[in-house]
């Protein structure tokens, strides 16, 4: 099926758009998205465009009861030379399925699904912003819509894309975030769902977040699930260090999403002769390289603010402050480097506009 057959019914009275300066992140939305049921008997069926607005669904709808859901996260960019572009959307969609392999939901087709991503931005192209650091950002989801309270795999989904404009992360330009380790909760255990973006995830990570916040810090950085010892990821980003010139990340142990950023950031990394390690590194060793002064670095990365530089950490009674509290020269240049992709400003070697 090409997106050509989408069916389209279109929004009445479109929507007034919000100013640029009044965006924030998820907040508005545009004047429409995309909806498509499953059935076990008809497969994925009725892919079509219709006016953003709340959906009817049964109370006992099992997503409600048992969390069965998994969603994405990517941003179309408007450019000057190259029109709207998308940050490896392939990347995304492909993830997506891996998540739903781990959720029990059903695989979609990738090329249709960013094809019909694609016409609904298409359509709703006035609405990406074109503000400094702004962006449309793009949630792809599925819902298990079966209504029954039985514990197993539902027999019918519904997948929406809705679209949000968002502005710049950063107010006043990217700065350092103060982090605390978390030695309490985790986000994730082995054989977990770590590896995939469901909403249980997140559920589960906010009550530490509020923990963290209340006692003034801006993020939490997650240890591992069975020995409290090893460092996952940080907030919903994913985490990297430099230490004594070699720049470090947690590995995809099973229980840390694989960020579509961090392997960006890799293969720039990579590409411009820095070494790079993807291994396990306790949170022990980090604050030693510290006290060596061989810490020069620590950022996350994420689709939201790309990259998000650490300026101070806390973990039980020791707090440390990272680059001098100011943003690491690696993270600025990674920071510039692909943002300049995404915005059509800089040439694109690795292939990742489409
Ligand atoms: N980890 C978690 C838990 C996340 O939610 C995200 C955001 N999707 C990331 C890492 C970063 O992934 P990406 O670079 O693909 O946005």
């Amino acid at each position: 099926m090409s997106h050509s057959n989408l069916k389209f019914i279109q929004r009445e009275q479109l929507k007034v758009k919000p100013k640029a300066s009044e965006l924030g992140f998820g907040k508005y939305f545009t004047d429409h998205m995309f909806v498509m049921d499953y059935s076990t008997e008809q497969g994925w069926y009725d892919g079509r465009i219709v006016p953003y607005g709340p959906i009817s669904l049964d109370p006992s709808a099992m997503v409600f009861h048992y969390g069965q859901e998994v969603f994405e996260g990517m941003k179309a960019y408007k450019t000057e030379k190259e029109g709207i572009v998308l940050f490896r959307p392939d990347m995304n969609v492909k993830r997506m399925n891996e998540s739903s392999t781990r959720l029990s939901i059903p695989q979609v087709d990738p090329d249709y699904v960013l094809s019909a991503i694609k016409q609904l931005i298409e359509i709703d192209q006035e609405w990406i912003p074109e503000g400094d650091g702004t962006s449309l950002y793009i949630r792809p989801f599925i819902i298990a819509t079966e209504p029954c309270l039985g514990v197993r795999a539902a027999k019918q989904y519904q997948l929406l894309v809705i679209m949000s404009p968002v502005g710049s992360y950063y107010k006043e330009g990217i700065h350092p975030v103060s982090i605390y380790v978390e030695d309490h909760y985790v986000r994730a255990v082995r054989g977990g769902t770590g590896a995939a973006k469901t909403s249980g995830n997140y559920a589960a990570g906010i009550k530490a977040q509020e923990v963290a916040k209340d006692l003034g810090y801006s993020q939490v950085l997650w240890l591992d699930g069975v020995e409290n010892k090893y460092i996952e990821e940080v907030g919903s980003m994913n985490v990297f260090f430099k230490v004594n010139g070699e720049v470090i990340t947690p590995e995809l142990s099973g229980s840390i999403l694989a960020g579509i950023t961090r392997d960006s950031v890799i293969a720039m990394l990579r590409s411009w002769g820095v070494p790079v390690t993807e291994r396990k590194i306790s949170v022990e060793e980090l604050f030693e390289a510290h006290q060596k002064g061989q810490l020069e670095e620590a950022f996350g990365t994420g689709t939201a603010a790309v990259i998000s530089p650490i300026g101070s950490m806390k973990w039980e009674e020791q707090q440390i402050e990272i680059a001098g509290g100011e943003i690491g020269e690696c993270a600025h240049k990674l920071y510039d480097s692909i943002t300049g992709i995404q915005r059509g400003t800089l040439d694109d070697p690795f292939g990742w506009r489409q």
